[in-house]
């Protein structure tokens, strides 16, 4: 599915998104969690996701109150 969508991927294999950005190479797109960060927790799984969402929020409508 990377590949189809041409979703830049690390040597590591994770999708490339910085931390706290979540934003991919493809507008649009954005990637938080393991696939992001490769295997971890749950807590960071968590933490990123509530991130990627307000990142998404801000991308959409230009500002968030997402906290
Ligand atoms: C065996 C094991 C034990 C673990 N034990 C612990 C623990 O004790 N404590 C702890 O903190 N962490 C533990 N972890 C790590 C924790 O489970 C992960 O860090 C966390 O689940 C990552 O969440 P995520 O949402 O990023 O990814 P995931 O939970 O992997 O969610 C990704 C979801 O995307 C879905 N998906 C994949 N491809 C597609 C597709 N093409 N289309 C639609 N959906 C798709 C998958 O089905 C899955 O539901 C463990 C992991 C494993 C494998």
């Amino acid at each position: 599915m990377l590949k189809q969508m041409q979703v830049k991927v690390t040597n590591r294999g994770t999708i490339d998104a910085p931390y706290g950005k979540y934003n991919t190479n493809v507008p649009s797109v954005f990637a938080a969690g393991d696939n992001r960060r490769g295997q971890s927790l749950v807590v960071w799984a968590i933490h990123e996701g509530r991130e990627a969402a307000r990142e998404c929020d801000r991308y959409l409508m230009g500002d968030t109150i997402l906290p």
